[in-house]
C-alpha cells in the first residue's frame, strides 16, 4: 500500500504550491497533480478527515456542515458519553477512596458544572477541527448539502442556495437515533442520548431500553452518579454480540452495583405520567421508573440528499458502497454511518481517509483495504471493556482451531496499586504459527491496552513478539505479555 506520503512524491515537481501544504517538503510542488474539487456533505469523523486528506494532497475541498464540524461524535455522542463516564468514574473513585487509605471521601454530582464542561470539551474540539481545515484551504460552508447530479450539489445555506459542481462527492452526514413508533420521546421523561448529557431532571430511577454498547455505557454512568437504574435487555445476555464471557463480567458487575436487570423482554410501549413512566414489555412486565432512555440503534441521515434522483443506491436508508467506499455512482462516495458499516468514529475516520486517497488516484495497484474485522472498539463501562480481531466463541462457532490464553488481572502489580483488580486478558492466536489473531480485555485501562493488540493483529504479529517486548513494571500492560506466554 502507498502511504499519504507517497502522493507527494509521485505527483510533486519544483515549485510549492499551497496545496503540497503537510506533504511535501517547502521547495517540492505538486504540478503534475491534477486539482480535484471534492464536495463533502458533513464535518464529522468521515467527513472532516477526508477533507483535511483530500486537501493535503493537492484537491480544493468545499465542505458543507448543517451543525457542528466535528459531528454529532462530538456534539452528541462520543465526547459527550465520555466526559459524562469520566465525571462518573472520579466520583466513583473518590467515593471508594478509603480503601486506599483515605479517609473522609464524599463527593456528589454537580449537573449544571458538568453540563458546562461538556460544552467546553466541545467548544475546544471543534476549535481544533475547523483550524485544522482552515489551515489545509479547505471552504467551509454553514449549511445543508444535497445531490442536484452525480457532479453537482448544492448547499442551502441560511442566505440562499449555491450550487457547486465536483470531481468527487462524499455523502458523510452519520447518523441520528432510532425513535419507534411506540415510544413517545419528549426529551423531559423519554429520553434519547441527545437529550442526556445530563438531562435536565436527573432521574431518580432510569430505566434502560437496549442493551447494545450505548444502553450499557448510559446504565454504567447514571449508575455512577447514583441513580437507580434498570436495563431491558431483549435477549438472555447483555451486549448480545460480545464474547458471553466479557458479557458475563459486566453483568456481574451490574448486579453487584445494584443495577436490576430484565432479561429477555423486549420493550413496546411506554406510560407517562406526572410521577414517571412504565415501560410495557412484550411478555407482559411493567417496568416502572421515573425517566426512560431509549438505547436501541440509529437510522442513516439520508433522507434529504437527493440520492434516488441521482440513482446511489440504498439499503435501509444506508449507501451501498464497495470496498473502496464508493457508492453505485462513480465519484460518489459514502462514509462513515452512513455507509452501514461498522458505527464508530475511529472507523469513519478510516473510510474518510482511504477514500481521499482513492479519489486521488493512490489506489491504482493492490492496497491493504480497510479490513473492519479488525476495528479495535471499547465499552467505557467500569471495568472497561475492548477487543479487536477474532473472539473466542466466532472461532468456536466456526469451528476454527485456536489458541486462547487468559490471565486475570488479580495477578497484576498495577492493578493491585491502583485497588481494582477486576477483569482479564484474553488473546487468541494461531496455534501453529502464533499469529495473534484477536483478543478481549476487561478492566481499568483496556481500551487503551487494546492497542497493542490492535497493532499485533493489524501487523500480522505473533505472540512472542508481545512476550518479549521489554515492557513497563509496574504496568497493567504486563498482563498482556502474561497472557501472550
Ligand atoms: C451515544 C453514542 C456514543 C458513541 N461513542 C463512541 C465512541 O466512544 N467511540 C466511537 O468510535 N464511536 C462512538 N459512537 C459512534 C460514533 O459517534 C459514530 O460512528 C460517528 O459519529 C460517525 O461519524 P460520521 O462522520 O459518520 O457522522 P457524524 O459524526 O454523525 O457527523 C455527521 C455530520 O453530518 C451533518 N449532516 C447531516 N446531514 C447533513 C446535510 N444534509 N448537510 C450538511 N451536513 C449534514 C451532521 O450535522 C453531522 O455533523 C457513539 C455513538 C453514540 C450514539
Amino acid at each position: 500500500m502507498r502511504s499519504r506520503g507517497d502522493a507527494g512524491s509521485a505527483g510533486c515537481s519544483e515549485a510549492a504550491p499551497p496545496s503540497c501544504r503537510g506533504l511535501a517538503s517547502p521547495t517540492v510542488a505538486c504540478a503534475t497533480v491534477a486539482t480535484k474539487r471534492f464536495v463533502i456533505i458533513g464535518g464529522g469523523p468521515a467527513g472532516n478527515t477526508c477533507a483535511t486528506h483530500a486537501a493535503r494532497m493537492g484537491a480544493e475541498v468545499v465542505l458543507v456542515e448543517r451543525d457542528i464540524v466535528g459531528g454529532a461524535a462530538h456534539l452528541w455522542d462520543c465526547i459527550p458519553s465520555k466526559a459524562m463516564i469520566a465525571t462518573g468514574g472520579a466520583l466513583d473513585l473518590i467515593n471508594h477512596a478509603h480503601g486506599m487509605g483515605i479517609t473522609d471521601t464524599a463527593a456528589s454530582l454537580d449537573p449544571v458544572a458538568l453540563r458546562e464542561r461538556i460544552v467546553r470539551i466541545e467548544e475546544q474540539l471543534r476549535g481544533g477541527v475547523s483550524g485544522l481545515l482552515e489551515s489545509q484551504g479547505v471552504r467551509l460552508v454553514a449549511g445543508s448539502g444535497r445531490l442536484t447530479s452525480a457532479r453537482t450539489v448544492a448547499l442551502d445555506r441560511a442566505d440562499g442556495t449555491e450550487e457547486v459542481e465536483a470531481d468527487v462527492v462524499l455523502l458523510a452526514t452519520g447518523s441520528r437515533p432510532r425513535i419507534p413508533d411506540w415510544a413517545p420521546v419528549d426529551g423531559r421523561r423519554v429520553l434519547t442520548t441527545r437529550h442526556a448529557y445530563p438531562p435536565e431532571e436527573m432521574p431518580s430511577h432510569l430505566v434502560v431500553i437496549g442493551s447494545g454498547v450505548t444502553g450499557v455505557e448510559f446504565v454504567h454512568m447514571f449508575a455512577a452518579f447514583g441513580c437507580e437504574v434498570t436495563l431491558i435487555v431483549s435477549r438472555q445476555q447483555v451486549l448480545p454480540q460480545k464474547d458471553p464471557e466479557v458479557a458475563a463480567a459486566l453483568e456481574a458487575d451490574f448486579l453487584r452495583r445494584g443495577v436490576h436487570l430484565v432479561i429477555g423482554a423486549r420493550a413496546e410501549g411506554i406510560d407517562v405520567d406526572d410521577s414517571g413512566i412504565v415501560v410495557r414489555c412484550d411478555d407482559g412486565r411493567r417496568v416502572a421508573g421515573s425517566h426512560a432512555l431509549l438505547a436501541i440503534g440509529s437510522i442513516p441521515n439520508s433522507e434529504t440528499l437527493g440520492l434516488r434522483e441521482v440513482g446511489v443506491e440504498t439499503d435501509g436508508g444506508y449507501v451501498v458502497v464497495d470496498h473502496n467506499c464508493m457508492s453505485t455512482v462513480p465519484g460518489i462516495y459514502a462514509a462513515g454511518d452512513l455507509s452501514g458499516k461498522l458505527p464508530l468514529s475511529s472507523v469513519a475516520s478510516m473510510q474518510g481517509r482511504k477514500i481521499a486517497e482513492h479519489a486521488m488516484g493512490l489506489h491504482a495497484g493492490p492496497h491493504r483495504h480497510l479490513d473492519y474485522e479488525k476495528a479495535a472498539s471499547a465499552i467505557f463501562t467500569v471495568p472497561e471493556i475492548a477487543d479487536v480481531g477474532l473472539a473466542e466463541a466466532d472461532a468456536f462457532a466456526a469451528g476454527r482451531k485456536v489458541r486462547v490464553t487468559k490471565v486475570p488481572f488479580a495477578a497484576n502489580a498495577k492493578a493491585l496499586i491502583d485497588g481494582d483488580t477486576r477483569g482479564f486478558v484474553k488473546i487468541v492466536s494461531d496455534p501453529a504459527t502464533g499469529v495473534v489473531l484477536g483478543g478481549s480485555i476487561v478492566g481499568r485501562g483496556a481500551a487503551e491496552l487494546i492497542s497493542v493488540i490492535a497493532l499485533a493483529v493489524t501487523a500480522g504479529l505473533r505472540v512472542t513478539d508481545i512476550v518479549e517486548s521489554l515492557l513497563v513494571h509496574p504496568a497493567l500492560a504486563e498482563a498482556l505479555a502474561d497472557a501472550a506466554e
